[in-house]
């Protein structure tokens, strides 16, 4: 079988999120949800592309009203689905999830401090994403707990506190006797990710804390090279097409999936000029010149 373009495609089913974490600019799009007819759509155009979907960019996934025929559609069609999360409502969804699962959920548990305007205390949420995990895992899927705030100058003595406590409770949740704690601030250099293996397809996720690009950030010059539209895109509820799941507001617009065929979308000039200048060592956009995503290759 022929290998398709992208190992992935980020699909955007809503915009909308329950929770305002303090490293989460909001977007500065309209709210919207992405019709069951609209993802059809885009699926049926994104299908010849790549047989993975990931259903984030900003928004909250688990918010959609038709995640059960979104997920059951997906399925049908063949795409292997990965999903993330901040897990808050990962009680209300479990038996959608359950029935459809997705290939991969993956568990932001570093937006704990949002959640603390919830109404849920910090354990509760903690204990119910576990919950779900050990339900979901093996059999259903794989289970990723993210833990991306490990910057030593960010965290602070609270933060820490809580972040001792989510591997306290996981590794009692897991019965994992490897060591977790050494590693909590300081064990990954900037830019490396580390994945830790719990239980049986069950992960748990360090890194840094996450930047979202803006053409406000930092400059990091014009050398430089990015996988965005080499490996993978997104694309937003509204059916715009990006070059990256960090593009949240769509500053780099290529064109629209519902409107134009994505293979003529990649052969517009802006989408080959990006391409093009990634494959030569060099930076064309201005937000990809303020993206310290990039800089980690
Ligand atoms: S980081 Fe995730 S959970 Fe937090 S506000 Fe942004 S989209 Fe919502
Ligand atoms: S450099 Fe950053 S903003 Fe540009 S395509 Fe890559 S990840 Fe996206």
């Amino acid at each position: 079988m022929m290998k398709k373009r992208f190992k992935k495609i980020y699909v955007e089913i809503t915009n909308v999120c329950n929770l305002s974490c303090a490293f989460c600019p909001p977007t500065r799009r309209s709210p919207h949800f992405m019709s069951p007819d609209a993802f059809n759509q885009l699926l049926e155009r994104i299908r010849p592309w790549t047989d993975y979907i990931y259903l984030h960019v900003k928004g909250e996934p688990l918010l959609h009203p038709d995640l059960e025929a979104l997920l059951k559609m997906a399925r049908g069609m063949g795409f292997y689905v990965n999903l993330t999360t901040n897990g808050t409502l990962l009680g209300k969804t479990a038996d959608t999830l359950l029935a459809n699962p997705p290939r991969q959920i993956n568990i932001s548990l570093h937006s704990f401090e949002a959640n603390a305007l919830k109404g849920q205390t910090f354990d509760e949420y903690i204990m119910s994403t576990l919950d779900f995990a050990k339900k979901y895992s093996p059999d259903c899927g794989i289970t990723c707990f993210r833990l991306w705030n490990l910057d030593p100058e960010k965290v602070s003595a609270p933060q820490r506190e809580k972040n001792l406590l989510i591997l306290t409770r996981l590794k009692e949740a897991f019965q994992f006797d490897g060591s977790l704690e050494h590693r909590d601030f300081c064990g990954c250099p900037n830019g490396s990710r580390k994945n830790i293996c719990m239980a049986d397809k069950t992960y748990l996720s360090f890194d840094h804390e996450f930047q979202w690009p803006s053409l406000i950030a930092q400059d990091f010059g014009p050398a430089g090279t990015c996988r965005g539209l080499k490996d993978h895109l997104a694309i937003l509820c509204d059916g715009t097409v990006v070059p990256c799941c960090l593009d949240g507001d769509g500053v780099i617009p290529l064109g629209n999936i519902f409107q134009t065929p994505l293979g003529d979308i990649l052969d517009s000039p802006r989408a080959r000029a990006m391409l093009t200048a990634f494959q030569s060592h060099s930076i064309c956009e201005p937000l990809c010149r303020r993206c310290g995503y990039r800089t980690r290759f």
